[in-house]
């Protein structure tokens, strides 16, 4: 008879990783790098990763799922609130949460929010990449190692930069013999669990966010209606871009439609490559008053309020 008692020997190891801190600290950066392609958008500002993004790295016998939670921070928003708890949520149950700080100093949001993080996880749960070491000057990594050897061990501690690729394989090593005995949640070729949909929409509201000043990009959502493929490699994408006022909308537009234009034309391009499709993107600007408070609007676009 077989034995299929679950304590017994996996010849495969697996679990999951939490990405986690401060806003802009290059969380989602960090996990393009590990996977070797973009699954998470990456931008100069903050807040910009609002789900959670799983993304899978297969290594021999050793698979590990990376979640790139959203930064966590103050709220003001239900779509932070939101932001927050998805991430808190996260790292109470992953094998690794994954703390970044910026090599350049750590600030009282890092504090706040590893205080949170430890009141619902374990302290050796925790592995802290002090990343961006790029563009730190010796005497400013060297302090903020010193902080963080209050709180964590020398092997918990790795040094990198998530852009370069600086350290990273060291922190793979880390990761790789933290992972315990267990079987592979995904297909080995897999990278991420994201529907296109999703990644189309995440790659619009990238460029929106690149493309436009203060406020707007964080009044925006934006929403994939339709993929309707014509053949295998030509896609007809129709989405919406929702804000919260008139006049975003008119600025979102631009002058004669010049900047929903080149929003639109620098999403394709970057999805034709992405996709290996030709895409024609049909964008639409549409006004939804308050979307950020609404919990109708909310679960429409696919954020799962339960979960608060
Ligand atoms: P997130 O909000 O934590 O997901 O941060 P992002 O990954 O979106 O990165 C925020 C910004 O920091 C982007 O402009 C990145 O290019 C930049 N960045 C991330 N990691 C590094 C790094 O190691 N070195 C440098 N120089 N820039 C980085
Ligand atoms: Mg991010």
């Amino acid at each position: 008879m077989l034995n299929m008692n679950q304590n017994c020997d996996w010849d495969t190891r697996s679990g999951f990783v939490a990405i986690t801190g401060r806003p802009n600290v290059g969380k989602s950066t960090l996990l393009n790098t590990i996977l070797g392609r973009k699954v998470a958008i990456v931008t100069p500002k903050p807040q910009t990763t609002r789900n959670r993004i799983a993304g899978v790295k297969t290594l021999g016998k050793v698979q590990i799922v990376f979640l790139d939670t959203p930064g966590i921070h103050q709220h003001k928003h239900l779509i932070n609130k939101y932001m927050v708890e998805v991430a808190l949520r996260a790292a109470a149950d992953v094998d690794v949460i994954l703390f970044l700080v910026d090599a350049r100093g750590i600030t009282d949001e890092d504090r706040e929010a590893l205080k949170r993080i430890l009141a619902k996880a374990r302290l050796e749960q925790l592995i802290v990449a002090v990343n961006k070491v790029d563009l730190a000057t010796p005497e400013e990594i060297e302090s903020t190692k010193t902080e963080l050897e209050e709180t964590f061990g020398e092997s918990q501690m790795v040094f990198i930069s998530a852009l370069k690729g600086n350290g990273v394989e060291q922190l793979m090593k880390m990761l790789i013999e933290a992972m315990p005995p267990g079987p592979f949640y995904y297909p080995e070729d897999s990278i991420t669990d994201q529907p296109t949909s999703f990644m189309i929409a995440e790659l619009i509201r990238e460029k929106v966010f690149m493309l436009t000043k203060e406020e707007v990009p964080y009044s925006v959502a934006v929403v994939v209606e339709e993929v309707i493929k014509r053949k295998e490699d030509v896609w007809v994408v129709t989405a919406k871009i929702f804000v919260s006022r008139e006049s975003q909308k008119g600025i979102l537009i631009g002058k004669g439609g010049s900047l929903i234009k080149k929003i639109g034309q620098q999403a394709r391009e970057e999805l034709e490559a992405l996709l290996g499709v030709r895409l024609f993107l049909d964008l639409r600007v549409k006004v939804k008053k308050d979307w950020m408070n609404r919990p109708d609007t909310l679960a429409r676009m696919g954020y799962d309020l339960k979960q608060l």
